[in-house]
């Protein structure tokens, strides 16, 4: 249910942005929470603030040619949402799939504003990427691909302006011929400019670990706060990119067990415990199926076209893609004692699977709390490289896990405020939203 003077608000996001129903789910969600806030802070609706919280500020789509190995030329498109600056520059990941349009940049971009002002750094919120599928491509290609991209992206981003990184397609190869083009045609040694780089030029330790191990770090919050801990529980991540193998090495780091992970082809159920070293292994090395991972193992059994739901666990941790949990997948996790849900993805979780989760009782920490140790480590990533400086990973892991206490900390705490103690996806938005709201009351019309 929406609050009366927000109906018309979303009816017009719907009416202006039409065929996006991913911004819109994005936009919805948010909205359904914060109507305790507009009964207590008028002034965010006479001054409409939600209004202009979901017209982006800026949006660029562009053209990316690109020619293959054989010579063949394909035009891909190109974006940037820049959509929130209150807080301080653009900041949010590429995303290259084929799914990519400009509904999913902006759903991303939306659910960045609130994901980054919860992390208590200074980031304001932007997202981008490309309907470009990097899948059998090759190393030439990817750089043609990067290169041709940043050609266009580097007159719209800069450290002070809007800093992009990594997301689904893109990791620290593509973040390397990204930087690399963008330092040729600027002539700017501007390490702040992307985040997610390699060690060698800028990069920040821990910034490959932080999704996963942030995620972790939060669900562990959760857990404590029921009395609860991960020693001796059994969880399943789907997903087997970057977010999920850092997820499932912290999850065995902190006791528990990870007995099943996935990909877009099926799920691997591995009762000994996944061995994370061999995912490594086949996905960043190889960069192939994780079929081939119950090839390699004993006693693990690969299972296709099938929701890695089904693997009863007691926590779960959705970190592959958008609304891949849904309302028939919550049942069956609940049937099977699942207690705790982190989402490691942005939007895994379909609403329905939301609020039967919420209804039954299991602990549930949405993806703009708890997968927030990427962008807050990115951040970590700014400072060092406007302090010319580079911390320890021991150094770097501490402050992760206290911004993940701190963000898990203050979504417990909103919730209570609010009345709704025990729901973080109320908490989060909350405490997202009034910290925006309240930059830009300050800061005028504008
Ligand atoms: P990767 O590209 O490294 O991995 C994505 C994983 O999800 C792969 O296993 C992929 O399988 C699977 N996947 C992607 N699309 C689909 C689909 N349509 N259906 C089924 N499976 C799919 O991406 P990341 O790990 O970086 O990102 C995963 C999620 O985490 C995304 O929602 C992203 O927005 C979110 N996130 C990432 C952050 C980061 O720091 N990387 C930060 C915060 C959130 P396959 O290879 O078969 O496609």
């Amino acid at each position: 249910m929406l609050h009366a003077r927000l109906e018309p608000v979303y009816d017009n996001v719907v009416q202006r942005n039409r065929g996006e129903t991913e911004f819109h789910q994005a936009v919805r969600e948010v909205l359904e929470s914060i109507g305790p806030v507009i009964d207590k802070h008028p002034e965010y609706a006479d001054q409409k603030i939600i209004e202009r919280i979901c017209e982006p500020e800026r949006q660029i789509t562009f053209r990316v040619p690109w020619e293959d190995d054989r010579g063949e030329v394909h035009i891909n498109r190109g974006f940037r949402v820049e959509f929130n600056s209150a807080l301080g520059p653009y900041k949010g990941g590429l995303r290259f799939h084929p799914s990519v349009y400009q509904g999913i940049v902006k759903f991303l971009g939306f659910e960045q504003i609130f994901k980054n002002a919860l992390t208590g750094l200074p980031i304001g919120g932007g997202k981008g990427g490309s309907d470009f599928d990097p899948k059998g491509r090759s190393d030439r290609e990817i750089m043609r691909f990067c290169q041709s991209f940043m050609t266009e992206l580097h007159r719209h981003i800069g450290e002070y302006i809007d800093v992009p990184a990594g997301d689904i397609g893109v990791g620290g190869r593509e973040i390397g011929y990204l930087f690399g083009q963008y330092k040729r045609i600027t002539n700017r040694y501007e390490s702040g400019v992307l985040t997610g780089k390699h060690l060698s030029f800028g990069g920040a330790r821990v910034r490959t670990e932080a999704t996963g191990y942030g995620c972790a770090f939060f669900v562990q919050e959760m857990l404590a706060a029921r009395g609860e801990s991960f020693e001796g529980k059994q969880v399943v991540v789907s997903g087997s990119g970057n977010v999920a193998i850092y997820t499932m090495e912290k999850v065995h780091q902190l006791g528990g067990t990870v007995v099943a992970c996935s990909d877009s082809s099926g799920y691997v159920h591995d009762e000994n415990g996944i061995d994370v070293e061999l995912v490594k292994q086949l996905k960043e090395v190889e960069r192939t199926r994780i079929a081939a991972y119950a090839e390699r193992r004993p006693g693990a059994k690969f299972v296709s076209d099938r929701s890695v739901w089904e693997v009863p666990c007691q926590v779960a941790m959705p970190s592959a893609t958008q609304n891949e949990l849904g309302a028939d997948d919550a049942t069956a996790l609940i049937a099977n004692g699942c207690i705790a849900v982190g989402e490691g993805a942005n939007m895994p979780t379909t609403p329905e699977a939301v609020r039967n989760f919420q209804e039954a009782g299991v602990a549930f920490g949405p993806g703009k709390a708890a997968n927030a140790g990427g962008v807050a480590t990115s951040a970590l990533e700014m400072q060092q490289n406007a302090s010319r400086d580079s911390w320890s990973f021991e150094f770097t892991e501490q402050r992760l896990e206290q911004i993940m206490k701190d963000v898990h900390a203050r979504c417990y705490a909103t919730a209570e405020e609010y009345g709704m103690p025990g729901n973080y996806v109320a908490g989060a938005n909350i405490n997202g939203f009034t910290n925006v709201a309240d930059a830009m009351l300050r800061l005028g019309l504008i």
